[in-house]
């Protein structure tokens, strides 16, 4: 154990998912860490997936790689993205994950003989690995996932109930997330919901000392008190969050409300000030930008689009610093399979094929490939967007009809991306993937260096000899190929230990295709440098 005893803030949500839990933690984080302290966060999921690696983006959005390497919540991205961070598989569990080592300590026998329960074994552990994330931190915010009243958040509530009794009052504090709906038929704003699940709180032992309403309508000054009063908390502590025209506007608009004074109060830290300066430019150029440029976003998740969620903030980075909004057209894959792609690229500055898995779409995304290509408008592919690069390459310009991924045809005679079955990973381990290997947990996963080639477009926009970047993903690009590919305009720029990772064109004002995904590691106050090139360069095609 370190030194230094870390402060603990759990947020709990109520009334209804989807409130924004995650950017409400957040917001709280980036005050607190502005303010100079170091700040860390957790998320603990209840669902029983031992990580969301295996769920289908439209089920639970997009799988957030961490550098480590590992597949967690999508709110993860959220963290990094707000404070600017790394974090690791620390610091996101699920109820999967807490219930597998409980039951690897009983086959052990590590337990000696007892009969292993709720309560106390599984309450340890969720608390054992809460701390632990907390370590050598002034603070860490642990978000729990669900709705107060759901039967799978039950332990991990009364795990948090616990620590109070074990770390001290004045190093734990609650604060709770509710809805106040306007109903308009009445004209009023409703503070029963909030009420009903403080009441559920309590009743497993948990007061709240800080609500946060989400809420479409201001909360006037005596419904603040009056929910106060009504929640048992103190009159500065109930805080509005209104629905905000950017995500990053939110620390802000709770910074107004003086939300750090409850916080400072409970857990005995003094007056904080936080310097938001830059903070506050960025948000006015998100929420209220000069310019505007248009990415064709071909992709195929697009009725959710959450399963994106890390791209589509990376845009709205780059758009912070270029005081510019990057407008998305989304475009369906599949539709290109029989429209023209000139209908639906006329009016777009730069083309995007993003990452995905399985056959469907992929010939649409190869047309959109090719028509970038041909008609030389700034491209970005990634991850699977570059593997197509590669095959619209080999067929188009290589002449080999048949190109193809093994992902798509596992017989094809000219497999350009392949699996290649031992690899080294990160921390260079021998890994095994064949066909048969089962999905979860294995693919190339997490942060790899890349070694970018000299006079590259590639190592322009990073400004770099070696860049580290994240993956996930099974099949890679086949070295076979490699000389016909060098030989007829097609540039391997990024290389990682022997894998072939960027391609480049040589006849092109600005054509990249990352085997990587460069959207993980994009800041508001650090847009990624592959994506902030992409944007300049679509806005230069726009201008010429
Ligand atoms: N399906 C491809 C692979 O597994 C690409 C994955 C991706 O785009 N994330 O290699």
């Amino acid at each position: 154990m370190s030194e230094k005893q870390t402060k603990f803030i759990f947020v709990t949500g109520g009334v209804l998912s989807s409130l924004g839990k995650g950017i409400a933690s957040a917001s709280i984080a980036t005050l607190l860490k502005h303010s100079g302290k170091d700040v860390s966060m957790l998320k603990i999921d209840p669902y029983l997936n031992v990580d969301p690696g295996t769920m289908s983006p439209l089920e639970h959005g997009e799988v957030f790689v961490t550098e480590d390497g590992a597949e967690t919540d999508l709110d993860i991205g959220h963290y990094e993205r707000f404070l600017d961070i790394s974090l690791s598989k620390q610091n996101n569990f699920t109820t999967g994950q807490v219930y597998s080592t409980v039951i690897e300590k009983e086959r052990r026998g590590d337990y000696l003989g007892k009969t292993i329960q709720v309560i106390p074994h599984v309450t340890n552990e969720i608390k054992e690995r809460i701390v632990k994330a907390g370590e050598g931190k002034d603070i860490l915010i642990v978000e729990v996932g669900g709705t107060v009243g759901d039967i799978e958040s039950l332990p991990f509530l009364e795990a948090i109930r616990e620590l109070r009794g074990q770390l001290g009052r004045e190093n734990t504090m609650y604060i709770h997330l509710t809805l106040v709906p306007y109903l308009k038929a009445a004209g009023e704003l409703k503070t029963k919901p909030t009420q009903h699940s403080v009441q559920e709180l309590r009743r497993i032992g948990i007061s709240p000392q800080l609500i946060i309403c989400r809420t479409e309508v201001p909360l006037t000054k005596e419904l603040k008190l009056k929910l106060a009063s009504s929640c048992g908390v103190d009159n500065n502590s109930v805080i509005e969050a209104l629905d905000a025209p950017s995500i990053y506007k939110v620390p802000l608009n709770f910074l107004k409300q003086d939300i750090l004074t409850p916080i400072c109060e409970h857990l005995k830290l003094p007056k904080l000030e936080p310097k938001m300066d830059e903070w506050k430019n960025l948000v006015k150029n998100v929420v209220d930008p000069s310019k505007e440029v248009t990415i064709g976003f071909v992709g195929k998740y697009l009725e959710l689009k959450e399963s994106y969620k890390s791209l589509t903030e990376a845009f709205v980075h780059c758009g912070a610093h270029l005081d510019t909004k990057v407008n998305l057209k989304w475009i369906d894959s599949e539709k290109l399979e029989n429209t023209p792609c000139e209908a639906e690229f006329c009016e777009v500055d730069g083309i995007l094929v993003a990452g995905g898995f399985g056959h469907r779409g992929v010939e649409g995304k190869i047309e959109a490939i090719r028509y970038a290509r041909e008609n030389k408008i700034p491209f970005l592919g990634i991850c699977l967007g570059m593997q197509l690069s590669l095959i619209e390459f080999a067929r188009h310009v290589l002449g080999i009809k048949d190109a193809n991924s093994v992902e798509f045809d596992k017989d094809t005679k000219n497999p350009i991306v392949y699996l290649i079955d031992e690899f080294m990973d990160a921390s260079g381990q021998k890994q095994l993937r064949t066909h048969k290997s089962p999905l979860g947990g294995t693919m190339r996963l997490g942060a790899y260096e890349c070694d970018t080639k000299d006079g590259s477009l590639l190592q322009k926009v990073y400004g770099a000899k070696k860049i580290v970047e994240r993956h996930r993903h099974r099949y890679e690009a086949n070295p076979a190929y490699r000389e016909q590919f060098e030989k007829n305009g097609l540039i391997i720029s990024g290389e990682s230990d022997g894998l072939i990772e960027v391609a480049e064109i040589k006849d092109h004002p600005w054509f990249l295709a990352v085997q990587f995904h460069p959207e993980f590691t994009s800041r508001l106050k650090n847009p990624n440098p592959a994506i902030f090139g992409f944007v300049k360069a679509a806005q230069n095609h726009k201008n010429a």
